[in-house]
């Protein structure tokens, strides 16, 4: 295992930390492990894998087996851009796909990420068959048979329960590498939110909202549905004679951290407009690549050096069904009125809540904004909270930088059972980020 001292941070450049970095090499390694904290692609964006001292384990990217039944068994570091480069000209994708592909299987595990399918196949959890967890002590084989309690708790654990060193996870088989996509234009939130209920069939299933409309056009947006194409549905394109292609595709690089004038309302109005504006009719439908679908913003790496040095927060929850038309109308008046805008206004629809203590889905609808820091941003965002919390719902850790430990308590996760865990395990003794002190985990 070598070392590095440095200044680290997550996507949201906020906050930064001076730390000890440990390069994990190979299973003999943990030997060497004291109180720290597992880091993977540093893609989750406040402080989860942030520490003073963090076991990097992105290098420790193998893969162990692989059987003709699409059981994946690798380490913890590999990511899951890697994974699709291999498999996916094999037939074989993955079941649950965040937003990014630059995500290892350990965060995707340590955050139970959801896709834009939670909704019809549930979390990452679900496709987890096995892993070995470095809890302080041994390396401890987990399951839905052994060790079930350590095993549920490390999905959305962000980390605490120990460190994921190699899982076992079953891959989803495709005929082809081609999604068949739908693009609905709707002109207000109650469209909107009649298009996604009528859409619960689809597979796949997402909206962009544009946050700053306002009156007649609050929640004016676009719904993207989708499901993967059979070879059959390729006759007679051009698509048909190599079905299973792996697309790369060209990335933009953000050079600098934008000065701020250029990341105002003004500029966020603009792009909004220019994105709901774009599909060229009410309706659009066609064949689309992976890339495109699953990872648009991947597109540009380092975009988020456009939010300049001081960095932006992520705000994510989910609000269960029966409160959500009420809630995010609020929330999303509150924001037009503010003037707080953000680029990105990301809604899904959540399928029922995964087993496990620190999970984030439920059954109901969750909305991601991201909002560059200026003056008043955090305290604006604690007034959100708590219509949050008071529509019975609860925030992303995988996103947060800034929640008080008061509303992570009062928030609907099993926390207690949590702790039982990390007390039964002693995990608790070996592993700590910057979020688990801040939270009280
Ligand atoms: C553009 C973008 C889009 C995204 N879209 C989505 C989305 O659609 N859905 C979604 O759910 N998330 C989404 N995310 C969040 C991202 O998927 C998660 O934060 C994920 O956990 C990041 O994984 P990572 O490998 O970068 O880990 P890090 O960010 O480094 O760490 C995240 C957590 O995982 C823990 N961890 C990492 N590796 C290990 C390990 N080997 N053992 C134990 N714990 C470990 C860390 O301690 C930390 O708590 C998105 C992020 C970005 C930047």
């Amino acid at each position: 295992m070598y070392s590095r001292k440095a200044k680290i941070k997550n996507w949201g450049n906020y906050p930064k930390v001076n730390s000890n970095q440990l390069f994990f090499e190979n299973e003999k390694d943990v030997s060497k492990i004291n109180l720290s904290i597992a880091r993977g692609l540093g893609r989750s964006y406040g402080d989860s894998s942030l520490f003073s001292t963090t076991i990097e384990m992105s290098k420790y990217n193998y893969i162990q087996s692989f059987s003709e039944d699409g059981v994946l068994e690798c380490t913890g570091g590999l990511s899951l851009e890697e994974i699709i480069n291999i498999f996916s000209i094999r037939g074989w994708f993955l079941p649950v796909t965040p937003g990014t592909k630059y995500v290892t299987i350990g965060g995707a595990i340590a955050s139970n990420v959801h896709g834009k399918n939670h909704h019809t196949d549930g979390s990452f959890s679900k496709y987890v068959l096995s892993f070995h967890l470095f809890n302080g002590n041994s390396i401890i084989e987990c399951s839905r048979q052994e060790n079930r309690d350590l095993f549920l708790a490390t999905f959305g654990g962000m980390g605490l329960t120990g460190i994921i060193i190699s899982a076992k996870i079953q891959l989803l088989s495709i005929e082809t590498s081609y999604i068949i996509q739908d693009q609905k234009r709707a002109s207000n939130f109650e469209e909107l939110m009649s298009y996604f209920e009528s859409s619960e069939e689809e597979k796949y299933s997402v909206a962009w909202i544009d946050c700053l409309a306002i009156g007649n056009e609050l929640g004016r947006g676009v719904l993207i549905t989708g499901h993967h194409a059979t070879r059959d549905d390729l006759y007679g394109t051009t698509f048909f004679d190599n079905p299973l292609k792996l697309h790369t595709s060209l990335q933009v690089k953000i050079p600098i951290d934008f000065p701020d004038f250029i990341l105002c309302s003004e500029s966020v109005y603009l792009f909004n407009y220019l994105y709901y504006s774009k599909p060229s009719s009410e309706t659009i439908k066609g064949f689309c690549k992976f890339d495109p679908f699953f990872y648009p913003l991947d597109f540009v790496s380092e975009w988020n050096r456009i939010y300049g040095s001081t960095g932006f927060v992520q705000y994510q929850f989910v609000i269960p069904m029966k409160s959500s038309r009420e809630a995010l109308r609020v929330i999303l008046e509150k924001i037009s009125d503010k003037g707080f805008a953000s680029f990105l206004a990301v809604l899904k629809l959540f399928g029922e809540e995964d087993e496990g203590f620190l999970s984030f889905p439920m059954r109901g609808y969750t909305l991601a904004l991201d909002f560059k820091i200026v003056e008043g941003l955090f305290d604006f965002l604690e007034e959100l909270d708590q219509i949050v919390l008071k529509a019975g719902g609860r925030l992303y850790l995988a996103k947060d930088a800034r929640m008080s430990k008061s509303t992570f308590h009062k928030s609907c996760y099993d926390i207690n059972g949590f702790q039982e865990v990390l007390k039964k395990y002693n995990c608790g003794d070996y592993f700590k980020s910057l979020q688990s002190e801040r939270l009280g985990l």
